[in-house]
């Protein structure tokens, strides 16, 4: 009997079934009635060819009207050329040497092809043809909607369908297939969703658009309730584990911290800390997403977390995403300790700490050096980057694990350092911006959510401006100008391209940014290479800020160059930073005041948010130049102009989500892996979203391991598969 495990290898033939799983990961007769169509062809979108580009591949529903065959003029062989129509709007298609002998005038077809134009009409030369079966009356396909099922090379929308029905070809089939249903009846009710099998036929069957919308609901619920349940579970499972109270302890190193700090803190950045304080003093193990805008002052919220941990005798890791971060971080915080930062050295204030970096690039000495120091316990507060994972690193006790600019790393790399514990840390997840609700639920729904919506006083704020290059070239004069009036007032300025250049055929993004839409919006392949780092600041140099003192900084450079011209610019020994994205995140130059982004448009909208957050960190204004060769009114013209319009960053997340793909958000909820998610939208489906956290969170309360739910158990199961979310057992 067919059941949804049953592989396609015993429903279509060998090869299909293999072109099935190779070219559409297609393995069992789940994956295919969850292969679901794309669109729907109906009659009257023929209509619409008037819309179409050559160039287009698109699939037409139309009734063949006229078959010509006729030798060929210049060459040897025959020409057919079939006119297929919908009621006013016809179109050709051209088959040469091809006798369609089924294409008869009359029939009903489905045509998928490449539009092309021949003397003014469009036509598809070698379409795929798809003929309807010709026992049913014509008029039927005037309301009929076909499904147009995501395709591969070798398995057509027409193969897809056509298995689809071997495994449903009725309702009735559709119930028996999935008569256990993954979400369970009580929830159905409450929010009025269809079954799965009526849901599941639906989407392959629909009449009315109505129908998919309605189909579509119920699966989207399908897709978030396994989710949330997955994210419920680990939710659980951590908080179950018991970890160790580090409460704050009255003189010690955290209130010399505050003592230290040379602002007073938002009130905002006193909330958060408050409830960090409390939750880190209780034995269950925090995990906590802290949300903030950019520049609002998360570094010194984790700092002060840091120093209660290691008041109470733990250490604390302070994971970041780059070196040059990661070596900020700990510049900064020894800095602001001194003494206190340095016990065990000479000028060392022996009730203090010490404060040590650890990234991939240490010398063989220094790393061993600071190995000894983690694993011995005298280190209280470790920076580092992904080094931090690696398996020659332990910690004596591991209290606290702060992951900063988090969305860089996965659930895995958390876990990874969290099982550094001896028993589970503490957990403090920092994002670099604000995020949507809907991504909060999901990406990072194992953890509760923490926000610093305020700004410290007195911030300067930043302006931004689009500077179209083609429309107005004499604005671009007018942007090195600003930055050497800038320099003139003691000030610095960043200028950022997307490329390093010289030599290297795709260094783009060396430091792993996120964010940028594929190859720009735009453009074809035809565009010119972006522009590179070391193009840019030769120019420069010998032109519009020539004087000024210019340097470089990229990827490419190593650790030791990166870490000097950083400091360099720190120390105002260079007024013109040109460097790549790694500046983008957490770097903290409050003197710097004016960026230009050239060519803006190779850039994702966080990360122009991120970037710009780099000028506003002072007293001073801050200036954000996004120059661009994109047209004003292009989609990319508009989205520049939106970032510029706004500093919100809640709102640009949520523009930044629009240029995005789901699954590619998502990935992160599951280790990287594949979400499950095909229908669910975290742009539109937030209300959706929050039920069925909600349902998840109820569903495990009575009933921990899903024993009442085996449905939704395996479904859970198989979204995990492989993980080693073995969290089930363990709930
Ligand atoms: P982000 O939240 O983007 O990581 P940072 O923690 O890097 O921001 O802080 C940005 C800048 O603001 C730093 O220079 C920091 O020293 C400063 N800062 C943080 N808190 C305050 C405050 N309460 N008042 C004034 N300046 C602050
Ligand atoms: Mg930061």
């Amino acid at each position: 009997m067919l059941t949804l495990d049953t592989p396609l290898t015993k429903v279509v033939g060998d090869r299909t079934a293999k072109a099935m799983a190779d070219e559409l990961e297609l393995q069992t007769v789940r994956d295919l009635v969850r292969h679901y169509p794309s669109r729907y062809a109906r009659r009257g979108e023929m209509t619409k060819l008037t819309d179409l580009q050559v160039g287009d591949r698109v699939t037409v529903l139309g009734q063949v009207r006229k078959v010509d065959t006729r030798p060929m003029k210049n060459r040897r062989g025959s020409i057919t050329e079939i006119t297929v129509g919908d009621g006013d709007s016809s179109m050709r298609l051209v088959f040469f040497n091809h006798k369609h002998a089924r294409l008869a005038v009359g029939a009903w077809g489905l045509f998928a092809g490449t539009v092309s134009s021949w003397h003014g009409q469009l036509q598809f030369n070698h379409p795929d043809c798809q003929l309807l079966d010709e026992s049913t009356d014509a008029q039927e396909w005037a309301t009929a909607m076909l499904p147009i099922y995501p395709a591969s090379k070798s398995v057509s929308s027409w193969v897809l369908q056509k298995s689809l029905k071997l495994v449903l070809d009725s309702p009735a089939a559709a119930d028996q297939l999935m008569a256990e249903d993954p979400v369970p009846a009580p929830v159905r009710a409450r929010h009025g969703l269809m079954s799965l099998a009526t849901a599941i036929w639906l989407k392959h069957h629909p009449e009315t658009p109505e129908d998919v919308e309605r189909a579509d609901h119920r699966l989207k619920w399908d897709e978030a309730l396994v989710l949330q349940v997955t994210l419920a579970a680990r939710r659980r499972a951590a908080a179950l584990e018991p970890g160790i109270a580090r409460p704050r302890r009255a003189g010690g190193l955290a209130d010399s911290v505050d003592a230290l700090l040379p602002f007073e803190l938002t009130d905002g950045q006193r909330e958060v800390g408050d409830a960090l304080e409390a939750e880190i003093g209780r034995e269950q193990p925090m995990h906590r997403l802290l949300q903030g805008e950019v520049g609002s002052g998360k570094t010194v919220v984790a700092l002060r977390a840091m120093a209660q941990v290691v008041d109470a005798g733990g250490q604390a890791a302070l994971l970041a995403p780059t070196e040059v971060l990661a070596a900020q971080h700990a510049r900064g915080i020894a800095g602001l300790l001194g003494p206190l930062g340095r016990s065990g050295e000479l000028d060392g204030d022996p009730d203090g700490t010490r404060v040590t970096l650890l990234t991939g690039s240490l010398r063989t000495a220094a790393r061993r050096a600071a190995l000894a120091e983690v694993a011995d316990g005298r280190a209280g507060i470790v920076a580092g980057t992904h080094a931090l994972l690696s398996e020659g690193v332990e910690f004596a006790d591991l209290g606290l694990v702060v992951v900063d600019e988090q969305h860089r790393f996965g659930v895995e790399q958390r876990d990874r350092l969290r099982a550094k514990g001896q028993r589970p840390p503490h957990v403090l997840v920092m994002t670099a911006t604000p995020i949507p609700r809907t991504v909060a639920m999901t990406v990072y729904g194992d953890l509760e959510t923490l926000t610093l919506r305020q700004l410290p006083a007195g911030r300067g704020g930043v302006s931004s401006s689009v500077v179209p290059v083609r429309e107005k070239p004499a604005w671009l004069d007018r942007a090195w100008q600003r930055v050497r009036e800038e320099v003139a007032e003691g000030r610095q300025a960043y200028v950022v391209c997307p490329r390093i250049g010289d030599d290297e055929k795709a260094d783009e993004r060396p430091e792993d940014a996120d964010g940028a839409p594929e190859g720009g919006a735009d453009g074809g392949s035809e565009r010119r290479p972006p522009l590179a780092v070391l193009d840019v600041a030769e120019q420069l140099r010998g032109g519009p800020l020539a004087g000024l003192r210019v340097e470089v900084l990229h990827g490419r450079l190593t650790p030791e160059e990166k870490d000097a011209r950083m400091r360099a610019f720190a120390q105002r020994e260079v007024d013109v930073l040109v460097a790549t994205t790694v500046i983008e995140v957490g770097v903290d130059v409050p003197n710097a005041t004016v960026m230009v982004v050239m060519d803006a448009d190779r850039f994702g909208v966080s990360q122009l948010h991120q970037l710009r957050g780099r000028v506003a960190r002072g007293r001073h204004p801050g200036l954000c130049l996004l120059v661009s060769e994109a047209p004003v009114s292009s989609s990319t013209g508009v989205r520049l102009a939106q970032v510029a319009a706004t500093t919100d960053g809640f709102e640009l997340a949520r523009l930044d989500l629009e240029t995005r793909r789901e699954g590619d958000v998502l990935g992160a909820a599951q280790s990287g892996r594949r979400s499950g998610v095909k229908l669910l939208s975290l742009l539109h489906d937030e209300e959706l979203i929050a039920a069925a956290r909600s349902e998840a969170a109820d569903l495990l309360e009575s009933d921990l391991g899903l024993a009442e739910h085996p449905e939704l158990a395996a479904a859970v199961a198989a979204l995990n598969a492989g993980d080693r979310a073995d969290w089930l057992e363990r709930a």
